[in-house]
């Protein structure tokens, strides 16, 4: 595809719920374009969107996939995105680069959560937007019915931009409301308004006008004393009222029978903004630490923002990026303003669902590709030293669901270590954390299949089998008295014996202290030549509580008192007598078992907030505050960990999705009695197994 003017270039972000039809969708405008011979389909795993084997098993799209595509003489990017809320991370990247967003309503199933979701997200990106009503040909497809409802929960500024003619198996076409002219079939002709329709496609014509006509006053005032308004400034009209978001037109259209998909394509061309149309951009220069607008000039500065980075072993690194301003060239070098150095660009591509063409150039509002960049991650601004422009990172949610991977072969682990990290840099909603306490290495991610498919991509991408497991809680010990210790380690073996002589004062401390040990022994009972043996005895020692075999914290080690041998005294006899007389008193000063408390702030529509209580109080949670707005109510808790680990998943089924929360560690807390019983229990059990 030759080079394109900003002008003529439209990026477009595909979004909905799930198989309203998003891939089908850009499937069929691909096909349109001539950009593919064949349409490929979902069910038969062919598209050009979904080619990785975990999308083709799954039936659903995993990446966020860039189409590009030429219409008439503007090159249209479609950025097909996921649908389901685990793979918010591509989501977030393409509405990153793109000027305006197609929200799929399936006609069917009408707007659902995901809907609601991706609409939020297209609001918070301030991004002008289409509603495409799909699956028109579908039983029970309802477009009227649809309407109403995008009207009820999207709001009243969905506006037909077309009607359609029939519907079900007899859908044949729509009805473009502002030429008035009727197109039908595949391929697709133009036809005369059905008289059944006429009187419909009147007062939804004076609708849409009536709305579009507000962005201009002295259009408002001509229309409102009767004045006749020309086609094209209902045109002109349409494009400023999207823009300002103040309208969004509704098509409507069959991806799977390919009814309507040109008319839809026209309309992007003519009332989705450009790069040059888009909202007005601004980077930060670092050489004067100022903000910058950037225009979107072939000419300019030059800015190129990764916005997404994916690794495999076969092709190596592949960062995605979209050039704000200036042209980027092959085999060039470029400064990464971010990481303050050098990077070599090799060969651009073009990148369409999995193949490559390589292009010599990129121009400022184009999206491309380039493979092997050294130190370049997501998020990061290439452009020139002299000139350093950095673009504000894309914001992601924090992950949500956390699990133990464990290598299946023993010998893998650190294999596994070494490939963990490079998932992490696909995708910035997975995290790995190194749990010490329990020896685990985490995973954490949006959801279960979010896990699911990054193990998957450790085994394909990395040939590194894994396991996911609930994570263990870190437990932790502590005690509720203060008592004194004492233990003689004495042996005599013939030869040289072994002597070492503690006492110990253990002492609680405030919760969250940690743990401290310190010497006040008079005398020299203990030489202080042993001293640092007795505080490694007791330091090993803490790490094995009595209870549970958990890390002990919160308490003072003192050590008063104490006596040698001049010739059987050594550090191993003092710091064995040490690690005995802590194990001593500990089980003597009312040990305990403590469990991390997190933080919850929960948000839930409010019709929910009696049940998400009521679930929350199953868990030996508490409410601490509740903020209502809205229709939702924010909840703030606190709960243990052991019962939270999956809340993830609970609240997606409590909520059908309609759910989201944060976590965080607040505290260790007491475990109530029985349950710390029931704990140490499983815990024997399993350290016997
Ligand atoms: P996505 O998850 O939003 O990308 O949806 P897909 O494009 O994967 O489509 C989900 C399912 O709906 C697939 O089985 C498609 O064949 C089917 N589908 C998509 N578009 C249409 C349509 O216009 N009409 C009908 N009848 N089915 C469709």
């Amino acid at each position: 595809m030759h080079h394109f003017e900003p002008a003529k270039i439209r990026n477009v972000v595909i979004l909905s719920h799930s198989s309203a039809g998003k891939t089908s969708l850009s499937e069929a405008m691909l096909y349109h374009s001539g950009a593919i011979s064949r349409m490929g389909s979902v069910t038969e795993g062919t598209t050009t969107s979904d080619y990785d084997p975990s999308e083709i098993k799954r039936y659903i799209s995993i990446n966020l996939s860039l189409l590009p595509c030429q219409w008439k003489d503007s090159k249209l990017n479609l950025l097909d995105t996921p649908g389901y809320s685990d793979f918010v991370a591509e989501v977030k990247e393409a509405l990153a680069v793109s000027e305006a967003a197609i929200v799929v309503v399936c006609a069917v199933s009408m707007v659902e959560v995901g809907t609601q979701q991706v609409w939020r997200y297209t609001g918070d990106a301030k991004l002008p937007r289409f509603i495409f009503v799909n699956k028109m040909d579908r039983d029970n497809a309802n477009f009227f019915n649809t309407l109403k409802d995008i009207q009820a929960k999207l709001g009243p500024r969905c506006l037909p931009l077309q009607l359609p003619i029939g519907s079900q198996k007899d859908f044949q076409g729509v009805v473009d409301l502002v030429t008035r002219k009727a197109y039908v079939g595949d391929p697709l002709k133009e036809a005369e308004i059905p008289d059944s329709l006429k009187g419909d496609v009147d007062s939804y014509r004076e609708k849409l006008v009536e709305a579009v006509v507000e962005v201009d006053d002295e259009l408002i005032t001509k229309y409102l004393e009767g004045e006749e308004i020309t086609g094209e400034q209902i045109h002109k009209c349409i494009k400023e009222a999207t823009r300002q978001g103040k309208v969004v037109p509704v098509l409507l259209g069959s991806a799977l029978k390919n009814i309507a998909i040109a008319p839809l394509m026209d309309a992007i061309n003519d009332y989705l903004p450009s790069p040059v149309e888009g909202n007005e951009l601004k980077a930060t220069n670092t050489s004067k630490n100022i903000e910058e607008k950037v225009e979107p000039l072939p000419q300019g500065p030059l800015s190129v923002f990764v916005f997404k980075t994916t690794n495999d072993p076969r092709v190596g690194k592949f960062s995605y990026f979209r050039v704000y301003s200036g042209t980027i060239s092959s085999n060039s070098q470029l400064w990464n303003v971010n990481k303050g150095a050098n990077e070599r660009i090799g060969q651009l591509f073009i990148l369409r669902g999995k193949t490559q063409e390589p292009t010599p150039q990129l121009s400022a509002g184009d999206i491309g590709a380039v493979a092997k960049l050294a130190s370049t991650a997501t998020c990061d601004t290439l452009g020139s030293k002299e000139h350093p422009l950095k673009f504000a990172p894309i914001e992601f949610p924090a992950p949500l669901l956390s699990m133990a991977v464990h290598p299946k072969a023993r010998g893998d682990l650190d294999k596994m270590s070494t490939v963990l990290p490079k998932i992490c840099e696909e995708d910035f909603t997975l995290k790995v954390q190194r749990e010490a306490d329990i020896g685990e290495i985490l995973l954490w991610g949006m959801g279960e299949t979010h896990l699911d498919v990054a193990a998957e991509k450790l085994a394909a991408k990395f040939g590194v089998e894994v396991t996911l497991q609930r994570p263990k809680v870190p437990y932790k010990e502590t005690i509720n008295a203060t008592i004194e210790a004492e233990y003689k380690h004495k042996k005599q073996t013939g030869g040289h014996g072994q002597y070492g002589h503690v006492v110990l004062e253990l002492e609680p401390l405030p919760r969250g202290t940690g743990f401290e040990f310190t010497e006040h022994v008079v005398g020299g009972a203990v030489p202080r030549n042993y001293i640092p043996a007795v505080e490694k005895g007791v330091n090993e020692g803490r790490m094995e509580g009595i209870l549970g075999g958990y890390p002990v914290v919160d308490v003072r080690v003192t050590l008063v008192d104490g006596s040698s041998h001049p010739v059987d005294s050594s550090e191993m006899a003092f710091k064995i007598a040490a690690a005995q007389a802590l194990k001593k008193g500990m089980s003597e000063a009312q040990p305990v078992l403590l469990e991390p408390i997190v933080n919850m702030a929960i948000t839930v529509p409010d019709t929910l907030t009696g049940e998400i209580i009521g679930d929350l109080n199953t868990k030996r949670g508490r409410v601490l505050g509740m903020n209502p707005g809205d229709g939702v109510n924010v909840i703030q808790a606190q709960a243990p960990l052991a019962e939270v680990q999956r809340y993830a998943v609970d609240l997606r089924s409590m909520t059908q999705g309609r759910g989201i929360f944060t976590v965080e560690f607040s505290h260790y807390e007491e475990v109530p009695p029985q349950i710390a019983q029931k704990i140490v229990a499983a815990q024997k059990a399993a350290s016997k197994s």
